[in-house]
């Protein structure tokens, strides 16, 4: 499962689940990959962080381990190999939009991940767009828009319950107009929470107000159904690297017209249709108006093809077998924490909020990277620690205390330290 992070009963061998035989064959779900450590002779469960990357499924790797001796330039031979990469690839983009319940009209752009994906989506909006985001969004979310000129953000502050979000939406919504074209971005599940936000409720704040709306899917779709058109979002955003798929590969989909109505994300071949040098020295270019406009370069074929793999298998386990199976573990983790009182777990929704197996806390007297450096190096399990690349949320979660962390990307401290990791609270720590 994709729980964050797991306390350990160190006065017990007994590890939290059933331990497979050691020479077991990994099961055909990341979501069932436990990998079994022995560390000091005790058994534990070394990877915890699978809401940060999860591992490829077996299916994803024996789809991709097939084809990887054979892949070729994508749009651009008559070869054999060279058509196969692009069938693939555009059968791949078809998966995708299936995947998504894309409507016929809609893009289905592949990128590099969700922030990628979002940044992708920040380069084309019109000028004057105002953007509203909760200040609660991951920063892949909450970081893009500003650094468009002539776009406005509204931050919003973070709600307290689901209800509390919809209405502070529309009241952001209703102050600030007349605005022209306007955007919404929101997450579909908190990766710091697990909380599941009311997607289709805030689409039609969304809406009644004349506003566009971009899901950030990067957690909720590796653990529910995302239907773009049932949800009536206008965007979708993920990454194959938490959907089990590896990395380097992620998915913008939704409405065509802003993506074509702008200049391509990056400049080069595959997004030109026609380029010709002018007499005054210049250079024209006419620019496709498909999704391969923001796909200049040579695209990474095996990623995008692994991504469509992964859709494929989570449709054929099927959501409702995975959502059982993922709600039985959170219970059962989340009774687990409840038992040691020095264990808080974080919740903006509260305790009965429809959630995802993702899970965080504070650990009452520990700084959170040398409790996490603790479970690695005594019990052999990893976890995230930090503030979790959304540090405006977890100072909400933790009362608005914190330190400043070098988290989330290279660390800041000297070369082999790590940066400050750790958030400080008078309870405890966050990990
Ligand atoms: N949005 C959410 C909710 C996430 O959890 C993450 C990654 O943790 C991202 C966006 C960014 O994803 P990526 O790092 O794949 O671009």
């Amino acid at each position: 499962t994709t729980v964050e992070s797991v306390t350990v009963d160190s006065a017990s061998a007994e590890p939290a689940c059933a331990v497979p035989e050691a020479d077991a064959p990994l099961p055909v779900l990341g979501s069932d990959v436990l990998v079994p450590l022995v560390t000091g002779g005790e058994v534990a469960y070394a990877a915890l962080d699978y809401a940060a990357s999860a591992p490829a499924l077996r299916r994803v790797w024996d789809d991709v381990a097939a084809y990887a001796p054979y892949y070729g330039s994508v749009h651009r031979g008559a070869g054999y190999l060279s058509q196969l990469s692009t069938d693939l690839f555009e059968s791949s983009r078809a998966a995708v939009a299936e995947f998504l319940g894309c409507r016929a009209e809609d893009q289905v752009v592949f990128t590099r991940s969700t922030t990628d994906s979002l940044n992708l989506l920040a380069s084309v909006l019109p000028a004057g767009t105002r953007v509203f985001v909760f200040e609660t969004e991951h920063h892949a979310a909450l970081l893009p828009w500003q650094r468009r000129e002539g776009v406005e953000v509204s931050c919003l502050d973070a709600p307290r319950t689901p209800g509390e979000a919809v209405a502070t939406l529309e009241r952001a919504l209703a102050a600030r107009e007349p605005y022209g074209p306007a955007l919404v971005c929101v997450t579909g599940a908190s990766n710091v929470t697990g909380e599941l936000w009311p997607v289709r409720e805030l689409a039609g704040a969304a809406r009644a107000h004349g506003a566009r709306i971009v899901l950030d899917a990067a957690q909720l779709a590796p653990h529910h159904p995302v239907d773009i058109a049932e949800l009536d979002v206008d965007w979708v955003a993920f990454s194959g690297h938490k959907l089990y798929a590896p990395f380097g590969s992620g998915v913008l989909a939704g409405r065509a017209d802003w993506l074509t109505g702008a200049e391509p994300y990056l400049a080069g071949g595959g997004a030109s249709r026609k380029v010709a040098r002018r007499a005054d020295g210049g250079v024209d270019v006419e620019w496709h108006t498909t999704a391969a406009r923001h796909e200049a370069g040579s695209p990474n074929v095996i990623g995008v093809y692994a991504i469509a793999s992964a859709c494929k298998a989570l449709t054929e386990a099927g959501f409702g077998t995975l959502v059982e199976r993922e709600q039985r573990l959170v219970t059962r983790v989340r009774e687990g924490l409840a038992e040691v009182p020095e264990v808080r777990v974080l919740s903006l929704f509260g305790d009965d909020a429809p959630r995802v197996g993702v899970i965080s806390f504070v650990v009452e007297g520990w700084n959170s990277s040398h409790f996490a450096a603790a479970l690695s190096a005594e019990y052999g399990i990893g976890v995230r620690d930090g503030l979790f690349c959304a540090h405006p949320l977890v100072r909400t979660l933790l009362g608005g205390h914190s330190e400043e962390p070098g988290e989330c990307g290279a660390p800041d401290a000297a070369p082999g330290g790590r940066g400050e990791a750790g958030v400080s609270t008078a309870e405890g720590r966050a990990l």
